[in-house]
């Protein structure tokens, strides 16, 4: 019998609520069914970790991670440590590390949920969003200087390569092809930002024509927004840089229902190193320890997994337990205006798994 180790960082606030309950669930499947086995390594790196040990995870951090399967991550943010050295210490450490450079962002109106734009019916949203998850906006370049002088200075350089670009554009067409639409969106900015964008364009055009049998426009940001909002079923893949595909895949993940639904893969699409998968919501301090947190984006988080370890058949029956789940409006948590709790709609998912 297969054995597939998955390392489980549930890291800050609800992720050590809601990567438990992914746990159980992926046990839960396993037990129905004959084909494999898990075993999960749990780590207990993030904001606890930083007060005890002055950083985020430790320095052989990477190397403890570097033979599992796949990564299982629940969020980095702590009220007590700033923001940007809960994210670059521990989460950015491990995209970056293990060079995740395509991040995977579906969004889907699942059923039995109330999303928010009037006139669209799930049929209408059905997205899967490409962040280039390596360099960009993020890339981590820049400084301060003169600190605390009135001549300071703070730069955050965006920095494009042409292999990162060349890499991200050829995983976003070939994901295209691979859907029923084979329809890409290239998100830009090349009328204000002129040179990292208007080449981005460039490398997005001689791509383009390895694919000819996907369609594919360019949108700008800022356009995108509104397109999404107006034209849903205009949109099926898209791909756009890393804090352009930030700042959208928040806004799909409401406009889906909720950020407490929504699934996001760091994958190293060469499978050179493991892969990471997790909700894309944050640590929502406001909620931890109640037992209110929604599992199901750490659920569907654990689908992508599956799929990214080639078990798709197992994966779908989880998907389809999961939408059984959100059908039944008294299985919905606070953030889609139910009252169920974490541990109801996690016990109603293993339930549908073991009746099959
Ligand atoms: P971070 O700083 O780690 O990004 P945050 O608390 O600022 O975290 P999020 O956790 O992304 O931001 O979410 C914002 C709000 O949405 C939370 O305060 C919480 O009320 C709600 N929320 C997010 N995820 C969930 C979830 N899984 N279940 C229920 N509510 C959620």
């Amino acid at each position: 019998m297969k054995t597939y180790k998955i390392a489980c960082i549930p890291g800050d606030g609800i992720g050590k609520e809601v990567i438990p309950a992914g746990q159980e669930v992926l046990q839960a499947l396993a037990a129905a069914g004959p084909d494999f086995r898990f075993e999960f390594s749990s780590f207990g790196w993030g904001g606890d970790w930083y007060r005890a040990h002055g950083r985020m995870m430790p320095d052989d951090g990477l190397a403890q991670i570097r033979d599992v399967d796949a990564i299982l991550f629940g969020s980095a943010g702590d009220p007590q440590i700033p923001d940007h050295v809960t994210l670059w210490g521990l989460r950015l450490k491990i995209c970056q590390g293990f060079d995740q450079y395509a991040n995977v962002r579906p969004t889907r109106i699942l059923p039995g949920i109330d999303a928010p734009l009037k006139r669209c019916t799930p049929r209408d949203l059905d997205w899967v969003i490409v962040r280039e998850n390596s360099e960009g906006e993020y890339a981590g370049v820049g400084g301060r200087v003169h600190q605390g002088h009135p001549i300071e200075v703070a730069t955050d350089v965006s920095i494009l390569t042409r292999a990162g670009v060349e890499r991200i554009m050829r995983f976003a067409f070939k994901l295209a092809q691979s859907r029923p639409r084979k329809q890409l969106t290239v998100v830009t900015k090349s009328n204000a930002q002129r040179h990292g964008m208007v080449m981005w364009d460039e490398i997005a055009l001689q791509i383009s024509k390895e694919f000819p049998d996907v369609k594919w426009d360019k949108e700008l940001v800022d356009a995108c927004t509104a397109r999404m909002v107006n034209r849903p079923a205009s949109l099926d893949t898209l791909v756009a840089t890393n804090l352009h595909a930030d700042v959208l895949s928040d806004l799909a993940a409401a406009l889906a229902g909720s950020l407490g639904i929504a699934p996001t893969g760091n994958i190293d699409p060469e499978r050179r190193y493991p892969s990471m998968f997790e909700p894309i919501h944050g640590s929502a301090f406001d909620i931890m320890g109640k037992g209110l947190a929604n599992p199901v984006g750490t659920f569907w988080s654990c689908v992508m997994l599956l799929e990214h370890l080639g078990e798709r058949e197992t994966a779908a029956r989880l998907m389809k337990a999961i939408e059984e789940v959100t059908a039944d409006t008294r299985l919905h948590t606070g953030d889609l205006g139910g009252k169920a709790k974490t541990a109801d709609v996690t016990a109603a998912v293993c339930q549908r798994l073991k009746n099959r």
